[in-house]
């Protein structure tokens, strides 16, 4: 049995919308300059071909046939030649913000100190899950770098002059390395910029956000990490889903389904994890969910263990699948559900209002009205 809801999130509905006050009357609202709006796109997030993506980043490809090599090298470092190579409007950006530098634009005791670098947990998709500190830090970036789950809606709310650059990944397509990422943080830390690093999610978790602190902070640039809404949150919450319940579990893990090795069974803590009286939610599972599901039944987790799928949650497309731990491959496989997807595994899925529906429907699939 499985429930199917394509209904807008609840954060979204229009009788939320009406009461809706602005969070901070100082700060300017967003803008549209840059962008459609995300209800016109497939996708409420970045995707490598979007017209999303082309227009915020369009400043960086611009005048690229005119590179020339730089002559005099002794204020400009190679790595900021490589990545003017390749970005040449980077290049140019760099150095306005070093000559502004130079002239002491901000005053004496700024001269010379790097800028900061802020690492942003942007929540899993509704821009209202913003926490405060995000919002103002977004809003006085100079250059923002976001991956591919940072909503359209959340970059949305950058100033019109800030410069936007996508950085993220799609299955299979890696838009800049790792260490591609570390080397623009550290150039623009270096020139005196504020540089925000824009995380889906909150950036320590399952996000890569302690390596790039790493980096950074062993080149003494001062990293910030501002935190987000996990996506296990954020969902939970739209789900009516407690992560944890006094008598149902008594813990919460999160895991991945990604293998370090990259190879197709990547889930060695099955074992561990087959524990009834525990939640767990899994980021990045799609792929290897089936085998997730055999090794957790074969380690004991009863098969009618409640579980439940959500592809784009909190976002105006946020698709939800429910139902047995046994059926659920089946069901995500003929709902083709797609990345991004969360899965809750436990017995606290079943304390979701929703739940009752997948359950006892005799069809087994509905397509909810309201979350
Ligand atoms: N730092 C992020 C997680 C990044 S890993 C966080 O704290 O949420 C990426 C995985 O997170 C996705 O593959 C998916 O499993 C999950 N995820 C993130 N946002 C999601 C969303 N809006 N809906 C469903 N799953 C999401």
């Amino acid at each position: 049995m499985a429930l199917v809801s394509k209904l807008p999130s609840s954060s979204s509905s229009s009788s939320l919308t009406q009461f809706r006050k602005p969070l901070i009357p100082t700060l300017k609202p967003a803008n549209s300059i840059h962008f459609t709006k995300t209800s016109c796109s497939a996708s409420p997030f970045t995707e490598k071909h979007s017209v999303e993506r082309y227009q915020r980043d369009k400043w960086v490809f611009k005048n690229q046939l005119d590179q020339t090599p730089p002559e005099n090298h002794t204020n400009f470092s190679t790595r900021d030649y490589e990545i003017a190579l390749q970005l040449p409007e980077l290049k140019k950006l760099l150095q306005v913000l070093r000559e502004k530098r130079e002239k002491g634009g901000d005053g004496e005791s700024e001269k010379g100190r790097p800028g900061n670098v802020f690492l942003v947990g942007t929540g899993p998709g509704d821009p209202e899950l913003l926490t405060l500190k995000a919002l103002k830090v977004i809003q006085s970036a100079d250059l923002l770098l976001y991956d591919r789950l940072v909503s359209n809606d959340v970059l949305e709310m950058v100033r019109p002059d800030a410069r936007l650059l996508y950085v993220g990944k799609t299955a299979g397509y890696h838009s800049r390395t790792q260490e591609e990422i570390h080397e623009l943080l550290l150039s623009f830390a270096e020139v005196g910029a504020n540089v925000v690093r824009l995380k889906g999610g909150d950036p320590l978790v399952f996000g890569r956000g302690g390596e790039e602190m790493d980096f950074l902070q062993q080149q003494g640039i001062q990293v910030k990490v501002i935190p987000g809404i996990t996506a296990a949150s954020g969902i939970a919450a739209e789900l009516g889903v407690p992560l944890t319940h006094r008598g149902v579990a008594n813990s919460v893990r999160f895991l991945t389904g990604h293998s370090r090795k990259g190879g197709a069974d990547p889930l060695f803590v099955a074992e561990n994890a087959a524990d009834p009286d525990s939640t767990l939610v899994i980021y990045m599972g799609l792929s290897t969910l089936p085998s997730l599901i055999l090794k957790l039944i074969h380690h004991g987790l009863p098969p009618d263990t409640p579980a439940a799928a959500i592809e784009r949650g909190t976002t105006p497309q946020q698709r939800i699948v429910m139902a047995e731990l046994k059926d659920l491959g089946d069901k995500i496989a003929s709902e083709q559900l797609v990345s991004p997807t969360l899965i809750f595994i436990g017995r606290v899925v079943a304390l979701s209002p929703l739940w009752p529906q997948s359950c006892c429907s005799q069809e087994g699939s509905h397509i909810m009205e309201h979350v």
